[in-house]
């Protein structure tokens, strides 16, 4: 069983007296810089001069800083931009200004993983990853809860890495909801695993798949679009709530008995046979390579995929039936 980190399992005390740069105001940077703000740290902003971020964060009462000197001042660094964006800004403005001893600290392990960062020997290299968005991350906090994170230490140079980590992740109020120990090997191929097979991947292709075949089997494509996309979401919710046995618990015995016998013929160990290999490319770098090379081309294959899904049937058929769903609220 994974070791699980809760409140009490943690302190602020490592962090009391220090300095935390928080870089990327964005989806993770506002809602971490907020709440560890709020849990009484000490917290500034390194930003870019002239970025839509630098004055919402001046707006909302922090003191901003470039990259750069928001680094040197620091005791703690918390890398919060675009994953591609970082090794740029790490060479740029993060590598030569870090003071020894410092923390540094990532959300995801992509970079160190892969080894597109490669920090200096005398820093503490750890991460906080939240398992939810940053809008959650917040409004939990706020709320008197948390969403849960991972943990890694990467690097542990002043022995106390763990403990750092963990403070973190206290003040951004995810030990309240529980912090699982991972590696930065295992989140990045786990969370890239699974994106790419079932989350993002997966999920699309099933349901842009089933939507395909009723429409081509001569169902009317609003029809379908509530059989295939709409429901998704509700069995998704239960399943979410209860578990696989308790979704299978709140449908009919009809969908239960088809859905058992037929379900496993439609994904059959075939599936599992490619997720394995999509795995592969994942572990062995040579997806991270692949699509770190498509965006520093300016990422035109990722483009041309996008407008093929935009314009694609159910997207059309989709946005004219999220209107009787949503009226003007979407
Ligand atoms: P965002 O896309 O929201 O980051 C945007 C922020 O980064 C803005 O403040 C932007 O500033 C700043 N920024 C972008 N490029 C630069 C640059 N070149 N120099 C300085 N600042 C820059 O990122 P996320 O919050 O989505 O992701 C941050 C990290 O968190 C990633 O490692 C991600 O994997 C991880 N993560 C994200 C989750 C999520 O919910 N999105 C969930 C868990 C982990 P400006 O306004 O100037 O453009
Ligand atoms: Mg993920
Ligand atoms: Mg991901």
């Amino acid at each position: 069983m994974a070791r699980i980190y809760r409140d009490s399992d943690a302190s602020l005390e490592p962090l009391r007296n220090k300095t935390i740069a928080v870089i990327g105001y964005g989806i993770q940077g506002r809602a971490q810089a907020l709440n560890l703000r709020d849990s009484g740290l000490n917290v500034i902003l390194g930003l870019r001069r002239g970025g839509k971020s630098w004055n919402q964060a001046m707006e909302e009462g922090f003191r901003v800083y470039e990259v750069g000197e928001a680094v040197a001042k620091s005791d703690v660094v918390m890398v919060l931009i675009p994953d591609m964006e970082q090794p740029k800004v790490w060479k740029e403005q993060i590598e030569h200004n870090i003071r020894p001893g410092t923390v540094v600290v990532f959300a995801h392990g992509f970079n160190i993983h892969y080894g597109l960062i490669k920090p200096p020997p005398n820093v503490d290299v750890v991460m906080v990853a939240p398992k939810g968005p940053g809008r959650a991350v917040r409004e939990e906090y706020v709320a008197g809860r948390g969403v849960p994170a991972l943990v890694a230490v990467y690097q542990n140079y002043s022995g106390r890495a763990l403990e750092y980590a963990l403070a973190i992740a206290k003040g951004i109020g995810a030990t309240r909801a529980g912090v699982i120990e991972t590696t930065f090997a295992e989140e990045t191929e786990t969370d890239l695993i699974g994106e790419q097979t079932v989350l993002v991947g997966g999920l699309m292709e099933l349901i842009k798949k089933g939507f395909e075949v009723l429409v081509e089997l001569g169902y009317q494509p609003e029809v379908a679009y509530f059989e295939v996309l709409n429901e998704a979401k509700l069995i998704m919710d239960l399943i979410w709530q209860r578990g696989i046995y308790g979704m299978l618990n709140g449908v009919s015995d009809t969908a239960k008995y088809g859905g058992l016998t037929v379900g496993p013929k439609i994904i059959d160990e075939s599936v599992k046979q490619r997720m394995k290999e999509a795995a592969a490319r994942v572990r062995s770098g040579e997806f991270a390579k692949e699509w770190v090379a498509e965006y520093n081309r300016g990422a035109p294959t990722l483009k041309k995929l996008m407008e093929g899904i935009r314009d694609h049937q159910i997207e059309r058929v989709g946005t004219e039936m999220r209107k009787l769903l949503f009226g003007e609220r979407i």
